[in-house]
C-alpha cells in the first residue's frame, strides 16, 4: 500500500484555499500520507446536526438532552430546559471559555509586568514608558516625578484588581477608556461587567443546571463577560505587550510560507503570548546563535510566527509570518522546520503526531497547555533568556536531522505593512484624529471596517476576508 493510499479522504486542494501554497502543500501532504485538518474535517461530516445547532446539552448527570429541531421528537431536556434555554446556555459557554483565555493570557504578561515592577527579572523592562504614563494616568495613578518602575508597580497592583476585585464598581479600564453613550446604555441594560474573573465564574453558574433558564438574561450576562474581556482583559494584554515590548509602528514584513528558508535553521514561534516568542525570536536573530547556526551547516537562523504570537513578533520585530491557523500543520509538512515553539491558544494537538513524521521537534512551554507526544520546555518570565537559548540551541542541532529530499517549500510570498497602533495612526494624521472625522464627515472616507477573525476549513481559506476586503 503506497503511504496516500493510508489516508481514508481526499481533499480537492484548488478548491478549498485561494492560497496556492497551501494547496501545494496539502498535496504534498497527501504524497507523505499525512493528514491536516482539511482531511479530518472531511472525516467528520456529517458533522452533528444537534451540536450545529446548538442544542443539545450535558450540563448536569440528568443529561445528555436533545431537542428535535423538526417537532416530532422532545422540545424539552429531562429538567424542562428548550431550545432557546440551551441555546443560550451553550453560548455563554462558549463566551465564558474565551474570555477566559485572552484573559488569562493577559494576567500571564501582567505576571511579567509584576517582576519588572518588583525587579526580579533582568530578561523584560519598560520599553514604552509614554505608553506606561499615559495608561496609568488614565487609571488616576500619579506619573510626576514618579519612576517607571514606581508607576509600574501600582499599575500592576491596579490592574491585578480587574481579575478579581469584590463589590459593584465596575472594571476600571472599561470606566476610564470606553465612551460616554456606550456606558450609559450598557449601565441601562445592566451588562456594567464588575470583574474579570466573576463573569466567567458566573456564566458557568448561570448555565449549571436549575439556574438562569431565560435565554434573554443569559445572553446579556454574555454581553457583560464580553465586555470584561474586550474593554479590561484583551486591552490589557495589549497595553502590557506595549509597555513592555514598544507600542508598534508601521513595518514592513514578508508573508505566507514562502518566508521559510532552505538554507538557514527555520524556527516557527505560534500561539499568543509576546512574553515567550519575543524572546525567541531575539535570541534566534542574535549573532551567537546566527554563528552557532553557521557551524550546524545553515547559512543563520530564520524565525517566522503564525497566528497571533507571530503578529506580536512581527509587529515589533518586522519578523516574517507564515499566517494563520490553517498553515500551522502545512509550516510543518514543508520538512523545513527544525522547531516550531508553541505557547498557548489555536495550537492544533495534531502537530505532536504531524512533527514525527518530519524532523521538527514541537515544543510546549506553557504548564497550562501541554501536547502528548511534544517536547516540553517550561518557560519560566525570571530565567527567560536561558530558557530561550535552550529551545533555540536545540532548533540548531536539529538542523542535521532535515531530510534534503523531502523539502519542499512553496515560492509565494509578500510584502506588507502592519503596526498601525493607535498611536501610529495619531502620529500619522499629525497628532489629532481631526482630519479622519473629517474625512468621514464629508464623504471622501464612507466608513472604518475592522476585519477581524481567523480561518476554519468549513469554508475557502481566506476567501471570506479577501473578498470582503475586495468588495469594500
Ligand atoms: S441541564 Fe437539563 S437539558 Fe441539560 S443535561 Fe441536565 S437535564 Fe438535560
Amino acid at each position: 500500500m503506497s503511504e496516500a493510499r493510508r489516508l481514508r479522504v481526499r481533499v480537492p486542494a484548488g478548491e478549498v484555499t485561494i492560497n496556492p501554497a497551501a494547496a501545494e502543500l496539502i498535496e504534498k501532504a497527501e504524497r507523505e500520507g499525512v493528514e491536516t485538518a482539511w482531511h479530518r474535517h472531511l472525516e467528520q461530516q456529517p458533522q452533528c446536526g444537534f451540536g450545529l445547532l446548538g442544542i443539545c446539552c450535558r450540563n448536569c448527570m440528568l443529561g445528555p438532552c436533545r431537542i428535535d429541531p423538526f417537532g416530532y421528537g422532545p422540545a424539552r431536556g429531562v429538567c424542562g430546559a428548550d431550545a432557546d434555554t440551551i441555546v443560550a446556555r451553550n453560548i455563554v459557554r462558549m463566551i465564558a471559555a474565551g474570555a477566559a483565555s485572552h484573559s488569562d493570557h493577559a494576567r500571564d504578561i501582567l505576571h511579567v509586568f509584576e517582576l519588572v515592577g518588583e525587579g526580579k527579572t533582568a530578561a523584560y523592562k519598560v520599553t514604552d514608558p509614554e505608553k506606561l504614563r499615559a495608561v496609568a494616568s488614565a487609571l488616576g495613578i500619579p506619573v510626576e516625578g514618579r519612576s517607571d518602575q514606581e508607576i509600574v508597580r501600582d499599575l500592576a497592583h491596579v490592574l491585578a484588581h480587574e481579575f478579581g476585585k469584590p463589590g459593584e464598581e465596575p472594571l476600571k479600564l472599561l470606566l476610564a477608556l470606553a465612551p460616554k453613550r456606550r456606558k450609559e446604555l450598557w449601565s441601562k441594560l445592566g451588562v456594567m461587567p464588575r470583574a474579570i474573573d466573576r463573569e466567567v465564574n458566573e456564566c458557568m453558574h448561570r448555565t449549571h443546571m436549575g439556574v438562569d433558564a431565560d435565554p434573554v438574561n443569559l445572553l446579556l450576562h454574555g454581553v457583560r463577560t464580553s465586555l470584561a474581556d474586550g474593554w479590561s482583559g484583551s486591552m490589557m494584554a495589549t497595553f502590557l505587550s506595549d509597555i513592555l515590548f514598544g507600542t508598534p509602528k508601521p513595518v514592513k514584513f514578508a508573508a505566507n510560507l514562502g518566508v521559510l528558508r532552505e538554507d538557514a535553521v527555520n524556527i516557527i514561534v505560534h500561539g499568543h503570548n509576546p512574553i515567550l516568542s519575543m524572546k525567541i525570536a531575539e535570541v534566534a536573530l542574535s549573532q551567537e546563535m546566527q554563528e552557532l547556526a553557521k557551524k550546524y551547516g545553515a547559512n543563520g537562523v530564520n524565525v517566522a510566527g503564525i497566528c497571533c504570537t507571530g503578529n506580536e513578533v512581527l509587529m515589533r520585530l518586522g519578523v516574517p509570518a507564515i499566517g494563520n491557523l490553517l498553515l500551522q500543520e502545512l509550516a510543518i509538512i514543508t520538512g523545513a522546520v527544525e522547531a516550531m515553539v508553541v505557547d498557548y491558544q489555536c495550537v492544533m494537538p495534531a502537530l505532536a503526531s504531524l512533527a514525527e513524521c518530519y524532523h521538527t521537534k514541537l515544543i510546549t512551554t506553557e504548564p497550562k497547555a501541554k501536547i502528548p507526544g511534544a517536547v516540553h520546555i517550561e518557560f519560566d518570565p525570571a530565567k527567560a533568556d536561558e530558557i530561550a537559548k535552550r529551545i533555540v540551541k536545540l532548533a540548531i542541532e536539529n538542523y542535521p536531522n532535515r531530510k534534503k529530499e523531502r523539502v519542499h517549500i512553496p515560492k509565494e510570498k509578500m510584502e506588507a505593512v502592519a503596526g498601525f497602533s493607535v498611536e501610529a495612526i495619531l502620529k500619522a494624521l499629525g497628532g489629532s484624529l481631526e482630519p479622519l472625522l473629517n474625512a468621514l464627515k464629508d464623504g471622501t472616507i464612507k466608513g472604518i471596517v475592522g476585519i477581524v477573525g481567523c480561518n476554519n476549513p468549513k469554508v475557502k481559506q481566506n476567501y471570506g476576508h479577501i473578498t470582503l476586503t475586495e468588495k469594500l
